[in-house]
């Protein structure tokens, strides 16, 4: 699975309360921890579905 973040990110903070393992807030934009995806893609797929302007993008592959 890959998880990116668009550049439409706002920074709320949501992608980062659903799955700390993977998301985290700098400068006011989400980034992302790829490490950590495999191990927590239905929370992934949360984040995903929970940001407020569609800004996570999940490729499977
Ligand atoms: S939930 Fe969406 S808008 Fe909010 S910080 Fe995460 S990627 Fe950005």
């Amino acid at each position: 699975m890959l998880v990116s973040v668009l550049d439409k990110c706002v920074g709320c903070g949501a992608c980062a309360i659903i799955n700390p393992e993977v998301f985290d807030i700098r400068d006011l934009k989400a980034i992302v921890n790829t490490d950590k995806i495999e191990q927590t893609e239905d929370l992934c797929i949360d984040a995903a579905i929970n940001c407020p302007v569609n800004a996570i993008e999940i490729n499977d592959y």
